[in-house]
């Protein structure tokens, strides 16, 4: 369940632990045996997607933490500190679940004055559980959702992707993940046939040019090390894959045979995907947050001593990537990535992978995305860079792979 497994529309086999994402997914679905039933693909209508389409390309960098996100209690003075921040590329899709676990340590302390440090998806839903536990909540943060790394994201559920690296977050939090997912999971399921859609299910649909069982990540270089090593990781294999703990609660994806397939490509998966619609979930969390009473002071922390001036005496930290410098914590490893938006395209709701690149319909516009053109790299993508502006050749190179691929589909349709 990384974005590669997810839009390869793969729920994780034990097979993925050998972290050939790409080879595991026809293990799958071969062992599944799921074909889409035949008729099933509904007709498709191609994309209008161009570069001279693009409206925003937004750049984000991805709170990564080799141990996994950070849950611990510290003590600054008097004031407790619970933490919750280091989600990789898996926060909207832990969020719910990974508030729960910090909601719990604030509420052993018996106090129901609650101060929330940031307003990105991981505080939100910090606030507003904290909220539900029956605790007064005020939010500090720099900025609002819409202005926050959060709202650059992809917004799929992919609650593995660059969560942690499988040996630095040891045998413990395997279990801890999977008690976030499936918590979150079912509170998203809370979200779903609402006005606006704010959660949703698209069917999404990765395509290839030859069989997925000759795709193949080249292995570790020689020589080049590891984690443990570098203090980096190095291959896409040290990246955990934890999501056949949760396979009996997420949609399995389906082979399409080839004479249902209506892309211009050979071979064809599909997948029930959940996603974020951000306009409408955000302001939805926003408003509940304001109606059960809920304050937000605009505020910048420069470092943990500032946590003094408070009035609250516990507080859950959530700062995404940014306690990178605000709590000095250095563990935290930044992975660039890009998002490119164009008009919505209320006909077209679907997704597709192909080529290296993801697109998906939402309601807040159609978003491509770049994952590995390369097809060598996997989850090392963008690791290690914090380069936070936007790369129009990126989005124009994973636009022209879909304009491609419509052009082609639209050709062979009329
Ligand atoms: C390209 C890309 C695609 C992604 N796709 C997905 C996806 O499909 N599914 C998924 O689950 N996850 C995805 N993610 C990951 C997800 O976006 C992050 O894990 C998540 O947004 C982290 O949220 P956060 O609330 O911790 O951090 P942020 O969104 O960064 O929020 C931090 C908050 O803290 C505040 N703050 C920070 N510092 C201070 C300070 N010093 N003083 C006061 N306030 C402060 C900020 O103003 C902000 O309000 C993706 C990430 C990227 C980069």
């Amino acid at each position: 369940m990384k974005r590669r497994d997810l839009f390869a529309g793969s729920l994780a086999l034990g097979a993925l632990a050998a972290r050939s994402a790409w080879t595991s997914i026809p293990a799958a679905a071969q062992a599944l045996n799921r074909t889409a039933p035949a008729g099933s693909v509904p007709h498709l209508t191609p994309m209008r997607v161009h570069a001279d389409q693009i409206a925003d390309i937004k750049v984000c960098l991805r709170p990564f933490r080799p141990m996994g996100p950070r849950l611990d209690v510290e003590k600054i003075g008097d004031k407790t500190v619970i933490h919750n921040y280091g989600h990789g590329g898996s926060g909207w899709s832990l969020s719910w679940g990974s508030a729960d676990i910090a909601v719990g340590k604030a509420a052993a302390t018996l106090d129901k004055k609650i101060a929330v440090i940031g307003c990105g998806v991981i505080g939100l839903t910090s606030a507003l559980t904290a909220q539900r536990a029956g605790m007064d909540v005020t939010i500090y943060t720099k900025d609002l959702l819409p202005h926050t790394r959060s709202v650059r994201a992809n917004g799929s559920w992919t609650p593995d992707s660059r969560v942690a690296l499988t040996k630095p977050a040891g045998d413990a939090f395997p279990a801890l993940w999977e008690q976030m997912a499936r918590y979150s999971w079912k509170t998203y399921r809370d979200y779903l046939g609402l006005p606006g859609n704010p959660i949703d299910f698209r069917d999404n649909y990765i395509l290839s040019d030859i069989p997925f069982d000759q795709k193949h990540f080249p292995p570790p270089q020689p020589g080049a090390g590891d984690y443990s090593t570098t203090g980096k990781p190095q291959h896409t294999s040290e990246f955990a894959d934890y999501g056949d703990l949760i396979r009996d609660i997420i949609p399995n994806p389906e082979e399409i045979d080839p004479r249902d397939n209506p892309f211009p490509v050979a071979h064809a998966r599909r997948a029930n995907m959940m996603m974020f619609n951000f306009g409408a979930y955000g302001h939805l969390l926003l408003s509940e947050f304001y109606q059960a009473g809920g304050k937000i002071v605009i505020r910048e922390f420069h470092n943990p001593g500032d946590l003094k001036s408070l009035p609250e005496n516990v507080i859950i930290n959530c700062p995404g990537y940014a306690a990178h410098d605000w709590w000095q914590d250095k563990t935290l490893i930044p992975v660039r990535g890009q998002t490119t938006w164009l008009p919505p395209q209320a006909d077209a709701l679907y997704g597709v992978e192909y080529k290296g690149a993801a697109l998906l319909s939402k309601t807040d516009g159609v978003m491509v995305q770049a994952l590995d053109f390369s097809h060598t790299l996997g989850e090392m993508v963008g690791v290690g860079n914090s380069f936070e502006h936007a790369d129009r050749s990126e989005a124009e190179q994973a636009i022209g792979i879909f304009e491609d691929l419509f052009a082609r589909m639209g050709k062979e349709h009329v």
